[in-house]
């Protein structure tokens, strides 16, 4: 999708870190927004950074129901008529060893993160296929998709699956010669509000990891010393729709670990751990 002027996109997760540049972005490119987060008080804070001038719709939605994704898409059409450029982009990291997790953790992170992923395609693409024009979906997954990173198996297990769902996506659209693309971002650590994530977690799952203290002293520190910022990431984003790239790595140098993987699986090796634990 090289031309987004004029165009409808739709960001999850706008209200901060990545889904915030998106929109930032996206309206810079003359493109209509519609703004989707579960954190509504903080969507007008996005909406004020957005150039003189730009049209947009703040919705308060929350993406792990079925239900507040399909109103999201209401909306959108009721009001622009359109969705060219989905961004599934919301997301939560809880941390801990894997036989801490909670299962309140699971149903959480499992709801955000993959349900959410689900249902703005199921919300969204069947619509885009009766509007016949070019549309683009992103999912936003993670580095935490193409490898396995200790003490965080319950957010790895979503974003595999983030990465898998898109690549079969992609596959399906194309059997149906759709003209909806798919592109799936997997960034490594990048300062946002990620490390606090625990900010929008609702009451009814609450219960963190009881091991999970160390492993997010760890992920503070690694979010904190991302070498790229959030602006970054949308931007070459932005540059991978329109170039119609599929895989988004913004952190090349983690293609050697992502390498070391495949090779262990293709050699019989036990995984190599290219990721530090806490000490
Ligand atoms: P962030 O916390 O700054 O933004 C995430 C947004 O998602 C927040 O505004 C939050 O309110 C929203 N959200 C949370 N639960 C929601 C729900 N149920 N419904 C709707 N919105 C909800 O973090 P970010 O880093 O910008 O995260 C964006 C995406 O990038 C996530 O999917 C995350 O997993 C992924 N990611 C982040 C990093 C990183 O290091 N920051 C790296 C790789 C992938």
């Amino acid at each position: 999708m090289k031309d987004l002027k004029g165009k409808v996109a739709v960001i999850t997760g706008a209200a901060s870190g990545f889904g915030r540049e998106l929109a930032i972005l996206c309206a810079g490119e003359g493109m209509q927004l519609v703004l989707a987060d579960i954190d509504d008080k903080n969507l007008p804070g996005t909406v004020a950074l957005l150039p003189p001038g730009a049209q947009s719709i703040s919705v308060k939605c929350d993406v792990s129901k079925a239900e507040s994704v399909d109103e999201l898409a209401k909306q959108t059409y009721a009001k622009f008529g359109k969705a060219h450029l989905l961004f599934n982009n919301a997301g939560v990291s809880p941390v801990g060893p894997a036989w801490s997790a909670t299962l309140a953790d699971w149903q959480w992170t499992l709801g955000v993160n993959l349900m959410g992923v689900v249902h703005g395609i199921r919300s969204f693409v069947p619509r885009m296929l009766e509007q016949k024009d070019e549309c683009h979906v992103v999912n936003t997954a993670s580095v935490a998709g193409l490898i396995s990173v200790p003490g965080s198996s319950v957010y790895c297990v979503t974003k595999h699956s983030v990465v898998t769902l898109s690549e079969c996506l992609h596959y399906d659209l194309q059997l149906y010669k759709a003209s909806v693309g798919v592109s799936v971002l997997c960034p490594a650590f990048v300062n946002t509000g990620i490390k606090d994530s625990d900010r929008n977690r609702p009451a009814e799952l609450a219960g963190t990891n009881p091991l999970g203290k160390p492993f997010e002293q760890l992920m503070r520190k690694a979010v904190e010393s991302g070498r790229i910022s959030a602006t970054d990431v949308a931007r070459i984003t932005l540059e991978g729709v329109k170039a119609g790239r599929f895989y988004i790595l913004t952190h090349p140098k983690i293609k050697n670990s992502i390498e070391m993987r495949l090779q262990d699986i293709l050699q019989d090796r036990v995984p190599t751990n290219m990721v530090p634990g806490p000490a």
